[in-house]
């Protein structure tokens, strides 16, 4: 079995790691590991990444159906310490799957997005994300802080946040265990309901994240003004950093001391290199998501990785 294969090398390396001569190589075979599980994973959990095998002029037509026959599915994506390499938490990306093929959340959310069936299909997710929990908590794994993404659509939307503690209780999740992520808002207009919002997860222990930062209409005001507990940077600036000397970089640099010095998190996406990880680290951000560690990856593969963590926790 390959899944005793796996344990077995995770036990070397907690042996490697208790010794500070073979530490490091103890890291980098973690880190080598990780991406092997990483293709092993997703190879399993999907046959391709599908495009546009859906009618995107059939999308409204289909969606009710779909739901009813649960097509929706949640895949998790770690986010990592890089002080640990181990996962922290993760974020529910949705995944259509739909004639035995996967549509990527791209080609069917920009469509629910033009009516209310967003709001379904989010209150859908956020279900299927304690159900998950509260699976795991009844069998003692190590669960992590997952955030769910809730379209900007629905901000200002009736009894909102009251339905989002509704959703929550009903599967008795502790409330710090969900975390909701919102985009930006590209003008005053929404802002305060924007706010309304993040002040009443923040009063309901309900943790919130700005998505995407550095895209679009990134505001000073946004990030000043409202209590986010985490700040996360585009992938798209994180690539453009990359160039030494670019303003980019700079920029970079200062977004992750600002967002400290305001006593936020940062958590950057898009992490696909060790050069990535080397400029995070420099800069002092520790909290990181990407292709490097994981994609994607369904809630069976998902479980398997919090199975380790708790492994490796016992054997410390
Ligand atoms: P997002 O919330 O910013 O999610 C991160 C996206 O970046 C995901 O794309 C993820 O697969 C991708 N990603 C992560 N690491 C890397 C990397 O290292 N390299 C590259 N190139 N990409 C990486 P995905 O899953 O295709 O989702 C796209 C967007 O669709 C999400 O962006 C989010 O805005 C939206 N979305 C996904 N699921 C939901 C949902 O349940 N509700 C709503 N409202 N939106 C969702
Ligand atoms: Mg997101
Ligand atoms: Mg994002």
């Amino acid at each position: 079995m390959i899944s005793d294969s796996i344990k077995r090398i995770e036990e070397l390396l907690c042996e490697l790691e208790k010794n500070s001569a073979s530490a490091t190589t103890a890291r980098e075979l973690r880190l080598q590991l990780a991406d092997v599980y990483t293709k092993l994973r997703y190879a399993n959990s999907v046959k391709r990444d599908g495009k546009a095998v859906i009618d995107r002029n059939n999308v409204e037509g289909i969606f009710e159906e779909a739901v009813k026959n649960e097509e929706f599915k949640v895949f998790y994506q770690p986010k990592v310490n890089l002080k640990t390499y181990e996962p922290e938490g993760a974020e529910a990306l949705c995944r259509w799957i739909h004639n035995d093929e996967v549509i990527a959340p791209d080609d069917f959310i920009p469509i629910l997005e033009q009516s209310s069936r967003i709001e379904t299909l989010d209150f859908y997710m956020l279900d299927h994300v304690c159900s998950d929990m509260r699976k795991w908590l009844d069998a003692g794994k190590n669960v992590v802080q997952v955030s769910v993404n809730l379209s900007r659509i629905n901000v200002g939307q009736d009894r909102l946040i009251e339905r989002i503690i509704e959703t929550v209780d009903r599967y008795a999740i502790p409330h710090s265990y969900i975390q909701i992520e919102l985009t930006e808002t590209s003008t005053e207009l929404g802002f305060d309901e924007l706010r309304d919002l993040v002040l009443g997860l923040r009063d309901a222990g309900i943790s919130t994240a700005v998505d995407d930062f550095g895209t679009g209409y990134s505001s000073l005001k946004l990030i000043s003004e409202l209590p986010w507990n985490v700040l996360k940077i585009d992938k798209s600036l994180l690539h453009e950093a990359e160039r030494e000397g670019s303003s980019e970089h700079l920029m970079l640099s200062h977004i992750i001391s600002m967002v400290r010095d305001l006593g936020m998190e940062c958590v950057v996406e898009g992490v696909e290199t060790p050069e990535d990880i080397k400029l995070l680290k420099d800069n002092n951000c520790f909290m990181a998501q990407g292709f490097y560690f994981d994609r994607p990856i369904s809630v069976e593969y998902f479980e398997q990785l919090l199975d380790g963590v708790s492994h490796r926790k016992r054997k410390r």
